[in-house]
């Protein structure tokens, strides 16, 4: 003999009544069953709200009530052929015409006794047996129904009862030592208190019923079919990357459960746990699939030491303290006593080592309860003032990893708190079980599915990382970056196990976003669909996502979107910009971004600011933290300048090949930023700041080339305009260079504290003579690199080659 147990969605209608009996015919062909259901899947909950609806007089009840009676309708005219339907049709009639008498009662009366409630909630389970039991019948099987209430005694602590096992074990054992049957049919969750009334075992209690009637007749398996591939390694409704877990002991699948994992009642493992009984988890929807085997000792051994994670929401912390706590006789055990006679379920203790504070974790509804009856026990303490009156804080969850083998593993608590704080999820209280089996934490509700997913890809992902981009800005610049993540994509995952996604992406006019990762192919008509985009807003929804491994990354030369980096690091969201405004503006404003970025534990990087892809800041990074002292700079950092430079000669306009730089994406998109010098300053002022100096961009003397009325222009086209006009200025400066052989090149200067940018006239001997088309160069003197300079050397400017400088500094991060 087995027990095949079947959940609420296996038979929520005929359809899916119908795979759970071809299941059931299945087992039986071996040995007889005891198949044991749940209510039709929702119906639970309909009866409950009707039932509250009902109490408090809301005619509606009604209406809910006429829902449940066709759902148990339909399903018997679907299932059960036409000439045996009307006596059944009729049975259920019955028993719904019972159940909206019993409903009428409570309104009528305007009351809801937790009694009356257990009542009514067993009718979802009858109804289901017996349909379930006929349909049987009538497809030729040898079954029958047995009425749970007649099975399983309890006490009468309605809503949640206690199994009296004594008599329970008897009575099924005396039932089904007389019983013959291939197939019995019982309804789940529901039994009888000793004095004869309806009891429920809690809610997802019909696994429990499996449970109790496999250990009374020592069944060697207990199978429970529900809609999912067994229990996963985390909730699969919130991790995607969960996967079943194959074997499992009953302990590690206790811990799970009572942390949370809905795919198994709690206390279903308790009955079973000393019985050489095998549990199986399996999928109505899919029975070839493994499923979850859960056994004393698992058949297959994991390397992994942990099996999963899962978590317990809506619970509120109760948080008992006071500078006289030490001295309070028994303490703990009042604390206990008081919160058991209340008949609340206490999910997790934190207690200091101190003994100044205890913690406990309860379910949000019984928190109302459980203060007042602990200020009650105290009362006497809270005035004497040796404890304040209970803290209680609602909102939260608790999360919990798992694993047997957890206690022969160092370092698990260590990364597990890494992975939280690095994504700035904050922890309330931290507890580890006494059998070492699991840690948990209890944290805001909102951050749950952050949590969950990064510890998943912590623990079970094969370091997969995945990044979620939010993208402003998607000129020049931005588009190509996009392209070369699309393109990239499949090989980060495959060789740097990075899982990069875009999943928002703003312009000036909206902003697109997508949880899931915005489908490359198609941004550019997906985002004129999106919302009409502004700053706040883009952060606001970024903040609301909660993704893990957020990087805002900014491809616009704008002020207003750098000065929204602030926000973005004090959320622990990482910053990468190719825009130099922020790194350029004030030293304070330099000094407190990065600061930000420390505290908060948030990247902020900036590699594209100097030199585009050139790795010019890293390099700079690496030299000082390694303990190298920079003393002297000497760059041509402008593409844009060296663009022009490069291209004016005798038989060329200057006007004309600035407006050419200016159409092929060289300049800024104010190409007087480049030639005044003020571009180079800033690449300068972040250079000088990044070799551990202070410095202001006013500092920098600029050694000017443009003449004062091309310098007072204000728009572009007056600019051109007036470049055209002093184009005798811009020939002889050319004419003075060819004539010595030397070139033009503007040069960025630092040396003993003082910093310099202007045109100078370089001699064929130096390394900036040959620097070609729109190449940056930089020289570094330091310490090591002290008589010749470190030198880099390459393109600095170009849409493609600042592209990839970005998505470098996102790999970076990545693989941090
Ligand atoms: P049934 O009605 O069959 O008893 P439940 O709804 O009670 O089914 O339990 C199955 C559900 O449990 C799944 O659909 C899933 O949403 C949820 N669940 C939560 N945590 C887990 C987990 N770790 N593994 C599998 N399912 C889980
Ligand atoms: N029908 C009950 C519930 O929804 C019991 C169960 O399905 O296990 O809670
Ligand atoms: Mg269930």
């Amino acid at each position: 003999m087995n027990v095949i147990k079947f959940g609420g969605t296996s038979v929520a209608n005929a359809q899916n009544i119908q795979r759970s009996i071809n299941i059931i015919k299945q087992k039986r062909e071996k040995e007889s069953v005891i198949v044991v259901v749940s209510a039709l899947g929702g119906v639970t909950d309909l009866l409950l709200n009707a039932a509250t609806q009902a109490s408090e007089k809301q005619d509606n009840y009604k209406e809910i009530l006429e829902t449940v009676e066709k759902r148990h309708l339909d399903t018997v005219k679907e299932l059960i052929p036409v000439a045996g339907q009307s006596a059944v049709l009729s049975h259920v009639k019955r028993e719904l015409n019972r159940l909206e008498t019993l409903m009428d009662g409570c309104s009528l009366l305007g009351e809801l006794s937790e009694r009356t409630k257990d009542l009514i909630v067993s009718f979802g389970e009858m109804l289901s047996s017996y349909i379930i039991s006929e349909a049987l019948k009538a497809q030729g099987e040898d079954a029958a129904l047995a009425d749970s209430r007649e099975l399983i005694q309890t006490n009468s602590r309605f809503g949640k009862a206690s199994v009296d096992f004594d008599a329970t074990n008897k009575l099924i054992f005396d039932y089904y030592e007389r019983s013959n049957k291939q197939v019995t049919v019982m309804p789940g969750f529901i039994a009888k208190s000793a004095d004869g009334h309806t009891t429920t075992l809690g809610r997802g209690g019909s696994d429990y019923t499996a449970a109790i009637v496999a250990a009374a007749l020592e069944v060697p398996s207990l199978e429970i079919w529900t809609d999912v591939n067994g229990i996963f390694t985390a909730n699969p409704k919130l991790v995607k990357q969960a996967e079943p877990i194959p074997y499992i002991t009953f302990e590690e699948a206790m811990e799970l459960s009572h942390f949370g994992a809905k795919v198994l009642y709690a206390p279903t493992i308790q009955p079973i746990l000393n019985k050489d009984i095998t549990l199986h988890i399996k999928n109505t929807f899919e029975p070839e699939a493994h499923g979850s085997v859960i056994s004393k000792v698992p058949e297959v051994k994991s390397d992994n030491p942990i099996r999963g994670i899962s978590n317990v929401d809506n619970t509120t912390l109760i948080t008992l303290e006071g500078p006289g706590m030490v001295g309070v006789a028994g303490f703990s055990k009042r604390l206990f006593d008081v919160i058991s006679k209340e008949n609340v379920s206490v999910i997790f203790i934190t207690q200091a080592s101190s003994e100044h504070s205890i913690c406990l974790g309860i379910a949000d509804n019984e928190a109302a309860k459980a203060e007042a009856a602990i200020n009650a026990e105290f009362s006497f303490e809270i005035q004497q003032g040796k404890i304040y009156p209970a803290i209680i804080e609602n909102g939260l969850s608790i999360i919990a990893v798992v694993g047997e083998n957890m206690k022969n593993h160092q370092g698990l608590s260590g990364r597990m708190f890494s992975t939280l704080g690095k994504n700035n999820i904050n922890i309330r209280a931290i507890a580890q079980g006494a059998s070492e089996r699991n840690i948990s934490a209890v944290i805001d509700s909102k951050d749950v599915k952050k949590a969950l997913n990064t510890l998943h890809e912590t623990f079970f992902e094969d370091a997969t990382v995945q990044l979620n981009l939010f993208v402003m800005g998607v000129g020049n610049v931005g588009e190509r970056f996009i392209a070369q993540i699309q393109k990239q994509a499949q090989y980060l995952r495959d060789n740097l196990h990075l899982n990069v996604r875009i999943a928002g992406l703003a312009n000036s006019r909206t902003m697109y976003f997508d949880e899931e990762g915005i489908d490359l192919e198609n941004w550019k008509a997906l985002l004129p669909q999106g919302e009409a985009s502004d700053f706040d807003g883009f952060i606001k929804k970024i903040k609301a996502l909660n993704l893990r491994n957020s990087i805002f990354v900014d491809n616009t030369a704008s002020h207003e979107v750098a000065a929204t980096y602030a926000q973005y690091l004090k959320s622990s969201i990482g910053v990468v910009t190719c825009n130099k405004v922020a790194c350029s503006s004030e030293f304070s404003n330099y000094k407190y971004l990065k600061n930000l970025s420390r505290q908060y534990n948030a990247p902020f990087l900036f590699e594209t600011n100097v030199g585009a892809g050139l790795p010019i800041i890293d390099t700079l990074k690496n030299l000082v933290a390694s303990g190298d002292r920079v003393h002297k700079i000497q760059a041509v950092l402008s593409g844009s300048l060296n663009f022009i430079f490069n291209n004016f000669n005798d038989t060329t306009a200057f006007r004309d090949v600035v407006k050419q730089a200016m159409v092929e994406g060289y300049t800024e998109p104010d190409p007087k930023i480049d030639l005044s010098g003020v571009d180079v300053k800033r690449k300068l002022v972040i250079l000088i700041r990044e070799s551990g100096y202070e410095m202001e961009i006013d500092d920098i003397a600029t050694i000017s080339f443009l003449p004062d009325e091309c310098m007072a222009t204000t728009n572009n086209d007056d600019f051109l305009v007036s470049l055209e006009k002093n184009a005798d200025h811009f020939n002889a400066l050319y004419k003075k260079a060819a004539d010595n052989g030397d070139r033009l090149k503007f040069v960025a200067s630092f040396e003993n504290g003082k910093a310099n940018v202007g045109l100078q006239f370089i001699p064929q001997s130096h390394p900036f003579y040959n620097l070609e088309g729109k190449d940056n160069i930089v020289l570094f003197y330091t310490d090591r690199y002290a008589d010749q300079p470190l030198i880099i050397k390459g393109a600095g400017a170009g849409a493609d080659v600042t592209a990839s400088g970005i998505f470098a500094d996102v790999i970076r991060i990545g693989n941090r």
